[in-house]
C-alpha cells in the first residue's frame, strides 16, 4: 500500500554540474519501483527540475518558512515552493535545529504551511547519542512528534513523511542497526495509530543516517521501513541509483 520513497538531501553541496551528472547518469535508466526525490539547495531547484524532472525525478526544498510573506529577506514561503515545483520539502532537519535554534512548533507550524500549499512535508526526528545512550530516545521523539500531531490537520497526517534521523548516525558512517531503525519506525507508527488507524497505516516513514549502498537493502525491507533519507550517498549518481533500487 505504502510506495516506497528515497530522497536525497543535497544539503549545502552540489552544483549545476552535478545536477548535470545526475541527468547524464540516469538518463537511461528509468526502471525503479520507489519514488525518486531531489531535495538540491533551493537556487538549484529551477535547474533541477528542468533536468531531473523528465527522468522521473520529484524535487523537494530543504527548509521552508512558517509565513505567508513580508518582510523576511533571505526566507522562502511555502507558496513559493510550491510555485518552483517542489512536489516535497523538508522541515525540522537535525542540522536546521541546531544551526538555526528551530523549536518542535516552529517545525509543525513549517509542515502546517507546506500542506496548505500543496506541498508534501518530509519531517525530520532523531535523537542525539547521549539521549539513546540514557534508553531516552522514544521519549525525545514522541516528544519531537507531538508538536506536529497537534499543529496539522487530523485528515493530512496521512500525507506527511517522517524521517527518522538519529544524529549519531548522520554523516558518521554509524548506521542504526536494522532492528534499532525497526524499532522506532514502529514506535512512530503505533503513536500516529493512536490518534488515527488510518493515518498509521497509509503515512510513509524513512530512516536516514549513513545509508549507503551496502546497507540499504536491510533497512528498507523493515517492516514500517518505507525508505530512506540519504545525505552523502545521495551525492553520487551510482550509489544514489543503487540505494533507489534497493527500496
Ligand atoms: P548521511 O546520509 O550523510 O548520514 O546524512 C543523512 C541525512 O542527514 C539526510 O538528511
Amino acid at each position: 500500500v505504502r510506495k516506497p520513497l528515497v530522497a536525497g538531501n543535497w544539503k549545502m553541496n552540489g552544483s549545476i554540474a552535478l545536477l548535470n551528472e545526475f541527468s547524464g547518469y540516469f538518463a537511461d535508466k528509468r526502471e525503479f519501483d520507489c519514488e525518486r526525490v531531489i531535495c538540491p539547495p533551493s537556487v538549484f531547484i529551477s535547474t533541477a527540475n528542468t533536468l531531473m524532472k523528465p527522468l522521473g525525478f520529484a524535487v523537494a526544498g530543504q527548509d521552508v518558512s512558517a509565513l505567508d510573506e513580508g518582510a523576511h529577506t533571505g526566507d522562502l514561503s511555502a507558496t513559493m515552493m510550491a510555485e518552483a515545483g517542489c512536489q516535497y520539502t523538508i522541515v525540522g532537519h537535525s542540522e536546521r535545529r541546531t544551526d538555526h535554534n528551530e523549536s518542535n512548533q516552529l517545525i509543525a507550524d513549517k509542515a502546517k504551511a507546506l500542506l496548505a500549499a500543496g506541498v508534501i512535508p518530509i519531517s525530520c526526528v532523531g535523537e542525539p547519542l547521549e539521549v539513546r545512550e540514557q534508553g531516552q530516545e522514544q521519549a525525545f521523539v514522541a516528544d519531537q512528534l507531538s508538536a506536529l500531531f497537534s499543529t496539522v490537520d487530523l485528515n493530512e497526517l496521512a500525507q506527511v513523511v517522517i524521517a527518522y534521523e538519529p544524529i549519531w548516525a548522520i554523516g558518521t558512517g554509524v548506521t542504526a542497526s536494522p532492528e534499532q531503525a525497526q524499532d522506532m519506525h514502529a514506535f512512530i507508527r503505533s503513536a500516529i495509530a493512536a490518534i488515527s488507524a488510518d493515518a498509521a497505516a497509509r503515512i510513509r516513514l524513512l530512516y536516514g543516517g549513513s545509508v549507503k549502498p551496502s546497507n540499504a537493502e536491510e533497512l528498507f525491507s523493515q517492516t514500517d521501513i518505507d525508505g530512506g533519507l540519504i545525505g552523502g550517498a545521495s551525492l553520487k549518481p551510482e550509489d544514489f541509483a543503487a540505494i533507489c533500487q534497493a527500496a
